[in-house]
C-alpha cells in the first residue's frame, strides 16, 4: 500500500522536534555556529509531482557540501569522463577534509564529494573564468533545477569560510603542487566557498534534486543529464555522500544521500522521491544527527530502498 506521506512527514517532524540529543552545530565556520539547533525541516518531492513538507521546511540553511552534487553535475557536463583522470570514485574512509590520503595518492582525491575532490571540481568549473562567472553559473543551475529564482548565496557564510578555511587552502595548494589544481588557489576557493554558501530551504532542495530521481530528466521538460549519468551520480552519493560514515548511511538508510555541515541532507529514491531534511546539529562524523535519523525512520516506514525490488517500495 502506498504510504500516507503527509501524515508520515508530520509524524517524523513531530518526533524530531521532541528529540533531546540533537548533535552539535558545526563551529569551524564561525557563521554556522550561530544557527539554532532546535530546528528540523523535511520536504519530499515525489515523482508524481507532489511536494510534501513539514517542520521548518521554509527556513533557509547553508547547503555546504550538498552543493558538491550540483557542482559535479556541471563539471561532468563540461569535461565528461575526463574528470575521472583527476578525481577518483572510491569512498575515502577518511574525514571530509583529510590531507593524509592526498599525499599517498599523488594529489588525486578519492572522490568528488570529499573536500579535495570538490576543490578539483571547482577548478574544472572555473574553466579559465573569474570566480563570479562560475558562481553565477552555479546559482543559475540550482535555480533552474528547483524552478526558483529566489535561491541566493549567503555572503556572510562565504566570507566567514574565506576567513577561516585554512585547511581547504592547504588542500588546494597541495593539489596545485601536483598540477591537479590549475587555476590560482584563491580563485578556485573563492568559487568553492561561494558554492558551499548557497542557501536553500528544504522545499527548494527537494525540488532541486528531482532530476536525480527521474533518471536525469527535468520534471518541467528536457534533460539535465543522461540516464547513465544520473545513475552514476546517485551511485557516488550512496558510496561517498557521507564522508567516512557513507557505509553506515547506506546500511541504515539504504538510499543515495549527500550531507553538508550546515545540517542538510539530500536523499534520492530513484523513480519515487527527492527528499531534503535539515537539522543543524551534527553527529561525530559531521552529518546531520536528526536528518540521518529522520531518513532512517522514513525509509523504514515507506519501504524505500535501492536494495529492495521495485514492487516492494
Ligand atoms: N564548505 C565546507 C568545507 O569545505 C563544506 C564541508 C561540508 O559540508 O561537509 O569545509
Amino acid at each position: 500500500m502506498a504510504p500516507d506521506l503527509p501524515a508520515l512527514v508530520d509524524e517524523v517532524a513531530t518526533i524530531m522536534h521532541a528529540m533531546e540529543d540533537r548533535g552539535r552545530v558545526a563551529s569551524y565556520i564561525p557563521e554556522l555556529a550561530k544557527v539554532d539547533p532546535a530546528q528540523f525541516g523535511i520536504a519530499i518531492a515525489t515523482a508524481d509531482g507532489r511536494l510534501i513538507a513539514g517542520g521548518d521546511a521554509d527556513t533557509g540553511f547553508s547547503i555546504q557540501s550538498i552543493s558538491k552534487v550540483f557542482a559535479l553535475t556541471l563539471a561532468l557536463g563540461k569535461v565528461g569522463d575526463q574528470l575521472w583522470e583527476r578525481v577518483g570514485r572510491e569512498p575515502s574512509g577518511n574525514a571530509f577534509n583529510s590531507i593524509v590520503q592526498l599525499e599517498q595518492e599523488q594529489g588525486i582525491p578519492r572522490n568528488p564529494f570529499i573536500n579535495a575532490g570538490a576543490i578539483v571540481v571547482s577548478d574544472v568549473n572555473l574553466g579559465g573564468h573569474q570566480p563570479r562567472v562560475a558562481i553565477g553559473e552555479m546559482l543559475r543551475f540550482v535555480r533552474y533545477l528547483a524552478g526558483d529564482d529566489a535561491i541566493a548565496i549567503n555572503e556572510e557564510v562565504a566570507a566567514s569560510e574565506t576567513a577561516t578555511g585554512f585547511r581547504n587552502m592547504a588542500l588546494a595548494n597541495y593539489m596545485r603542487a601536483f598540477g591537479n589544481v590549475r587555476h590560482p588557489v584563491d580563485l578556485v576557493l573563492g568559487s568553492y566557498f561561494h558554492q558551499c554558501a548557497i542557501e536553500m530551504n528544504c522545499r527548494q532542495l527537494a525540488l532541486a534534486g528531482r532530476y536525480l530521481m527521474l533518471d536525469g530528466r527535468h520534471p518541467e521538460g528536457g534533460r539535465v543529464v543522461s540516464p547513465g549519468r544520473a545513475r552514476r551520480i546517485n551511485a557516488l552519493m550512496l558510496t561517498c555522500g557521507h564522508y567516512d560514515a557513507s557505509g553506515d548511511f547506506a546500511f541504515r538508510v539504504g538510499i543515495p544521500g549527500k550531507s553538508g555541515v550546515g545540517g542538510g541532507i539530500l536523499a534520492i529514491v530513484p523513480g519515487r522521491a527527492s527528499i531534503a531534511v535539515w537539522s543543524p546539529g551534527l553527529n561525530e562524523n559531521g552529518n546531520s544527527q536528526l536528518g540521518t535519523q529522520a531518513l532512517e525512520l522514513l525509509a523504514r516506514r515507506t519501504g524505500w530502498s535501492v536494495f529492495s525490488p521495485p514492487d516492494a517500495r
